[in-house]
């Protein structure tokens, strides 16, 4: 099983991460270990998981049975909102279905800002990565003031912000204040999670045609000119093999632009500020 060739970049820890992987959101159990397994054999090395996706335990199988050593592999789990104030545990129980002895990266899910919690699982997430089995700790779905909060109470920047962002919801404050702190942007839904006629747009299509690309791999490449981590998801290997055909071609200036003029603000997960699932 060869590795697809995918740039790394360097997280603010020193640490590298693959600029594309796979995330397995909505994958049910019985389907995630051969999606997986799929990715793994196309050559994808990066699995972003969660706790409350309930696969890690067949996440783990694939990785196993693959036999591809652990250190060619970068996997992510999220702690659940739930466990904000037992994250030790929750990180154990994590690791325990997962079958690994360290994550490359562990993120906080959701900020819970009305909950309060947020900074209590950021100080266990800083004990956790100083055992070495998360190398890097970072969230998901933070506005500004919850990263503020946690730089300000903390000193410790985390490694990324993980959040909805694609060319319908490009989140440009929130992405520039993560770019002056050093925190890397990984774009969830980076297709808008198949819910628009995102792939219809004339901006995309367009360059599609004029390079031979799908509109898929129009919208990854343009997260990827913007130093984006990705990771599509799709149930279907030969998708797999088409999102990973990133890195031949470039979108011009005139084609980023066109591609940035398609914000609408509009989000179609939910919105990290009264997303209050406990
Ligand atoms: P996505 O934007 O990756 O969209 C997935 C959908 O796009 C698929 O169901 C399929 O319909 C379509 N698609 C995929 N490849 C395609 C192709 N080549 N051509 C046409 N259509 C294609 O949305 P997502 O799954 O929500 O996001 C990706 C990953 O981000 C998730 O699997 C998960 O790992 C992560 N995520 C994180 C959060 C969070 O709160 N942190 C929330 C949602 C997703």
């Amino acid at each position: 099983m060869r590795a697809l060739q995918i740039p790394n970049l360097a997280l603010n820890d020193g640490r590298a991460i693959p600029q594309l992987g796979v995330g397995v959101f909505l994958v049910k159990p019985g389907e995630a270990q051969r999606v997986v397994a799929d990715a793994l054999d196309v050559g994808y090395r990066h699995i972003d998981t969660a706790r409350i996706y309930d696969n890690e335990a067949e996440v783990g199988a694939a990785i196993a049975e693959s036999g591809i050593p652990r250190d060619e592999l970068f996997v992510t789990t999220k702690l659940w909102n739930t466990d904000q104030t037992q994250a030790a545990a929750a990180f154990e129980a994590s690791l325990d279905r997962l079958g690994l002895d360290r994550v490359d990266l562990y993120l906080i899910h959701w900020p819970q800002a009305m909950f309060g919690e947020a900074l209590t699982a950021w100080k266990s997430l800083i004990e956790i990565a100083a055992t070495g089995r998360a190398t890097s700790i970072g969230v998901s779905n933070f506005e500004k003031d919850d990263l503020q909060q946690l730089l300000d109470e903390t000193g410790v920047v985390p490694a990324v912000n993980q959040i909805e962002l694609h060319p319908l919801h490009q989140r440009r404050e929130l992405a520039a204040f993560c770019a002056e702190q050093g925190i890397a942007i990984e774009a969830w839904g980076p297709l808008a999670q198949g819910k628009s006629d995102l792939l219809e747009r004339p901006a995309i299509t367009e360059a599609a045609a004029a390079h031979g690309k799908s509109p898929a791999q129009v919208v990854l490449r343009w997260h990827v000119q913007q130093g984006r981590i990705i990771f599509p998801k799709t149930l279907r290997r030969e998708r797999m093999v088409e999102n990973a055909g990133l890195f031949d071609f470039e979108l011009s200036a005139a084609e980023m632009a066109a591609i940035d003029a398609l914000d609408e603000q509009r989000n179609f997960g939910p919105d990290p500020r009264t997303f209050d699932v406990r």
